[in-house]
């Protein structure tokens, strides 16, 4: 599957629009729609829930985006976030110097009265054999020798634009674990190890960001910050590198559990020389993305450097009194921390389908039904039908207190059912005659609607009064065929799959 399929269906369907689109949008910047909010809320909910709720030895926190202004000189951040970037002189164009020979490049040709030709990157020129020295997006301008250039977005706190009101928005949600180490450890009478969690918006200022929501200037991350005492040791093994195994499959696990197929998943540890150099160890979640694979998240071993180099710019003490050992000791942290936008973008990918049933093309999104941003969509048969109308009213309220549940009476049923399935909605349930009854003919109804499953497409007649508990057991996770075994098939006339 490409990226141009999700960009379009993301915008047709409200899942994400381009930020400020109708002034032309801005660079890298994007907007989630009304679906692609309850995506996103979906992921951070019961990636707390699994990673913090239920866990004795995880804690929270929502800490703020401006930090201190020394945060990023102890972290490295003002010495150290950079990439070394070159411009044009010509057309300004600016590139990070180390993709520079990785783009194709314009060249007018010396041996063809300068005829314009785009090489493929890498390549000599076919006539000239000349290799790229200039631009090559003019083609024309000279580059400049590679600067460093600081990914933070620098800005002034309060009303004066000066170097002494200078800080940054943060480029990363880890370090006001670290700088609240102490305040979580006393007000919480914790024991190591344990973890502190933060989803929130973190930005960095990319020279080169792109493939939709893939790399962008602002995101959200959910990083994780667990401490152990490095003098302890599990399985026979120093208790950072046992740890630092299990939250690796624990991440992993993690993705396959919420839909990530296990062939688009694999781990990539990190070579020596590309490691930070306070690094022990860091392994990447890497998935099959429609560019290719990239990473997903990444698992560090950040040994004690963090909460060294704050004691340090601080002058507080950032440490852990080992009760058994009777010593004070800077704990371990091991860092998972993912991108929620990445992670909806890889749920959305690997959701995808295109399936032919009866000959006709069914676009479906297979989301687990956690994540879905709809969980159920009532419809009704007929609505020149009021009673018919009311009742959809009525379920949809009713549902809707639980769930997030849309009514839809826009089109005809086989159409709705297809909407739906383009936005992964699990299940749909519709009101019809036989619901109802006929009060004119005297028939009353059986007070049954149709459940109608996306993904098998089957159907079972359900009692209006046991929704509640039969969605409460199939979005909890029962199996279809395990609910739908205990009520029976719709009459085939009543609506088609
Ligand atoms: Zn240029
Ligand atoms: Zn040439």
């Amino acid at each position: 599957m490409n990226m141009d399929v999700l960009v379009s269906l993301s915008k047709r369907r409200g899942f994400v629009f381009q930020s400020s689109e109708i002034y032309g949008g801005t660079g890298s910047c994007w907007d989630y729609g009304p679906l692609g909010v309850e995506l996103k809320n979906n992921i951070k909910r019961v990636w707390w829930r699994d990673f913090v709720q239920t866990r004795a030895d995880m804690v929270g926190i929502d800490a703020s985006i401006l930090m201190h202004p020394t945060v990023w000189k102890a972290s490295g951040h003002l010495d150290h976030f950079t990439d070394p970037m070159v411009d044009c002189r010509e057309c300004k164009h600016r590139f990070r110097a180390d993709h520079v020979d990785a783009l194709p490049w314009v060249h007018y040709c010396p041996a063809t009265k300068g005829n314009k030709f785009t090489i493929p990157a890498g390549e000599p020129c076919g006539h000239c054999g000349q290799r790229r020295t200039l631009c090559p997006n003019c083609g024309k301008g000279d580059l400049t020798a590679p600067r460093q250039f600081n990914l933070m977005f620098k800005t002034f706190m309060g009303p004066v634009e000066e170097d002494a009101a200078v800080t940054y928005l943060r480029p990363e949600t880890a370090q006001a674990m670290f700088v609240n180490f102490d305040n979580v450890l006393q007000s919480m009478r914790l024991k190591l190890p344990f973890g502190i969690a933060q989803a929130g918006r973190s930005f960095r200022n990319e020279i080169t960001p792109g493939n939709f929501i893939f790399r962008t200037r602002e995101f959200e991350q959910m990083e994780i910050e667990y401490f152990v005492n490095p003098n302890d040791r599990v399985d026979g093994r120093p208790a950072d590198e046992y740890w630092h195994d299990r939250w690796i499959e624990d991440c992993m696990a993690w993705f396959r559990r919420y839909g990530l197929s296990p062939d688009n998943l694999r781990l990539r540890e990190h070579e020596r020389d590309e490691l930070a150099h306070y690094a022990k160890r860091t392994v990447d979640i890497e998935y099959k993305f429609p560019i290719g694979w990239s990473e997903l998240m990444g698992i560090a071993n950040r040994t004690d450097f963090d909460l060294k180099q704050h004691s340090k710019w601080s002058g507080k003490s950032l440490t852990y009194f080992d009760d058994e050992r009777k010593e004070h000791v800077v704990p371990f942290v091991v860092e998972p921390a993912a991108g929620v936008d990445r992670a909806l973008l890889a749920f959305m990918a690997d959701a995808y389908r295109e399936e032919e049933v009866r000959g006709e093309k069914r676009v479906v999104l297979k989301f687990h039904p956690e994540l879905a941003p709809i969980k159920i969509a009532v419809l009704p048969l007929l609505k020149k039908r009021d009673d018919i109308v009311r009742t959809a009213h009525t379920i949809r309220a009713e549902l809707a207190r639980h769930w997030r549940v849309v009514y839809d009476d826009t089109a005809a049923i086989g159409r709705l059912y297809r909407r739906q399935d383009e936005v992964g909605t699990p299940y749909c349930v519709t009101v019809d005659v036989q619901t109802v009854g006929d009060s004119e003919r005297g028939e009353t109804g059986d007070f049954r609607v149709t459940i109608r499953d996306r993904d098998s497409m089957e159907q079972a007649r359900v009692p209006i009064a046991e929704l509640g508990a039969v969605f409460r057991e199939l979005l909890e996770g029962a199996a279809w065929s395990q609910v739908s075994a205990r009520y029976p098939a719709p009459p085939v006339k009543a609506s088609g799959p």
